[in-house]
């Protein structure tokens, strides 16, 4: 029996996650139509305001890291509670820093891209609820012109942290409040910090800070004392209290362009996919701001899931369920991971007994003084040091990030350009396919190694994530 649609993927909420998945369908001639509860306005207030090096190789992967680099300022030492310096040049990446740009500016890229790829977008419009039976998914929906309904093959839920596709589904958000009553603002300074990106706190308070590159600094601070609804109004002048409080000094801020008090939860959903329907992004997970991964892990969820849809509907993938499946065997550990390490630098940045505090400076002396904790630390905040799990079948290396190699054709993260699997070869080699790959690799491109020593063969996977390796 045929069943018609009215596309083939909808995506509900165009935050960052919803536009680069929708981006990403879209390229690859699948029928998508993007609904967003908002009307069509980009705001210029901005919450996440770090861009991570694996988000960065993403977006290269997209053709997209470069023109956003020219947006913001970037960053490559980060200091932590006065005595944990991150130093990002290390990373082995062409992205060995942190890009500090206004979400605003992320998702005005990633919505540029999603129209000139054909997605259809319906703002002004919100899901109500769902269903879905063997083949379709049904989305009751009320539009500028009331209510409507559409069908399509899959529906992503992209809509944030208090998704209505989540709760259609019926699936709980466990997890516990992590902080209350932050302040945030954007400001002006009198004084230049001497460390641009910093973190500290007094065992009362702790402050943030880190540079637009324009003039404007986010300033965020956290007052044991002072711990109130987020209703409750907040000023410039209990901003800079804080701040003096726990940097020593408020550098003579001046000018909030905005000022807001917020609190964040540490919950994640136990299902990323249920049946048709996917989660992504802050409808799966959410945790406090503290090492800037929020925005991060929405876009490499969404990364990760497009290939899989994409191969599916295609049908390209001889096991699509399997496939669809590994998203959540994928992504979910990393959302947890994520709530962890998010979930301890708050925690550290609370510190307030003598005790807690000996805690938090023996962690950042010792996290400081082992390179190679450094190093995994520094992998997990810029997500350059997420691997997933092998894939079944593969005794071989897998699941690894694959660099961006030089090859005859070009770096690898141009060739990712065009969506598709890249399988690398030494000169000369006949062309050698895993017998296990997930796709049938009709979307093939096929490249070689710069370095004439490499002898390998790689798979690597849209995501620039190594599907295999072999001599
Ligand atoms: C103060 C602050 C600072 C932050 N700093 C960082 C940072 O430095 N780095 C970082 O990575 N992250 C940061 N984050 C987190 C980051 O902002 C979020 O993780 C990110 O916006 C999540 O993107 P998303 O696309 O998943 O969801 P959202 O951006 O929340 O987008 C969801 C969209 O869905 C729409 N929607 C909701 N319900 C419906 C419905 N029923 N129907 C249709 N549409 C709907 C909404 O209007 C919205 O546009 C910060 C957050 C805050 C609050």
């Amino acid at each position: 029996m045929s069943t018609t649609t009215d596309t083939d993927v909808l995506v509900i909420g165009a935050g960052p996650t919803g536009l680069l998945l929708a981006g990403d369908l879209a390229a690859a001639g699948i029928g998508v139509t993007l609904v967003e509860r908002r009307p069509h306005t980009l705001g210029n207030l901005t919450r996440a305001f770090g861009v991570h090096a694996r988000t960065l190789e993403q977006l290269d992967a997209r053709g997209l890291a470069d023109e956003l680099l020219a947006t913001g300022t970037t960053l490559t030492h980060m200091r932590l509670f006065s005595r944990l310096d991150l130093d990002l040049t290390r990373l082995d990446t062409r992205f060995n820093h942190l890009l500090v740009t206004p979400q605003y500016e992320v998702e005005r890229l990633l919505e540029r891209r999603a129209a000139t790829a054909g997605v259809t977008f319906r703002y002004d419009t919100e899901l109500r609820g769902l269903h879905q039976d063997a083949d379709t998914v049904t989305a009751d929906l009320t539009g500028p012109d009331g209510p409507l309904t559409l069908r399509a093959r899959h529906l992503v839920g992209t809509d944030g942290v208090r998704s209505a596709v989540r709760s259609a589904l019926g699936l709980p958000f466990p997890g516990r409040a992590a902080i209350r009553s932050i302040v945030l603002a954007d400001v002006r300074l009198a004084k230049e910090p001497a460390e641009p990106f910093t973190v500290s706190g007094s065992g009362d308070t702790f402050a943030f800070l880190a540079p637009f590159g324009d003039g404007w600094y986010r300033v965020m601070g956290w007052d044991r004392t002072r711990q109130v609804p987020d209703s409750e109004p907040v000023d410039l002048d209990e901003v800079r209290d804080i701040t003096r409080r726990a940097l020593g000094t408020d550098l003579g801020m001046h000018d909030a362009r905005w000022i807001s008090r917020f609190h964040s939860d540490e919950r994640q959903a136990p299902a990323y996919r249920v049946g048709r329907v996917f989660l992504a992004g802050d409808a799966a997970h959410v945790h406090s701001p503290a090492g800037g991964q929020g925005m991060n892990t929405g876009l490499q969820d969404a990364a990760n899931l497009s290939w899989k849809l994409v191969a599916a509907l295609r049908g390209e993938a001889p096991d699509a369920e399997a496939l669809l499946d590994s998203y959540q065997s994928e992504r979910h550990p990393v959302g947890a991971a994520v709530l962890r390490s998010s979930g301890a630098i708050v925690r550290l940045a609370m510190a307030h007994t003598p005790l807690t505090r000996a805690a938090r400076s023996l962690a950042t002396r010792l996290l400081n003084a082992i390179p190679p904790a450094t190093s995994r630390a520094m992998g997990a905040i810029s997500g350059i040091g997420i691997a997933y799990a092998p894939a079944p079948g593969t005794h071989r290396p897998s699941g690894r990030r694959a660099p961006d190699v030089r090859l005859r054709e070009g770096r690898l993260y141009e060739l990712l350009r065009d969506g598709d699997f890249v399988l690398i070869s030494p000169e000369g080699a006949p062309p050698a396919l895993p017998p296990t790959a997930p796709v049938t690799l009709d979307h093939l491109t096929r490249a070689t190694w710069a370095d004439p020593a490499k002898r390998a063969t790689v798979l690597v996977r849209p995501d620039g994530y190594v599907f295999s390796a072999g001599r």
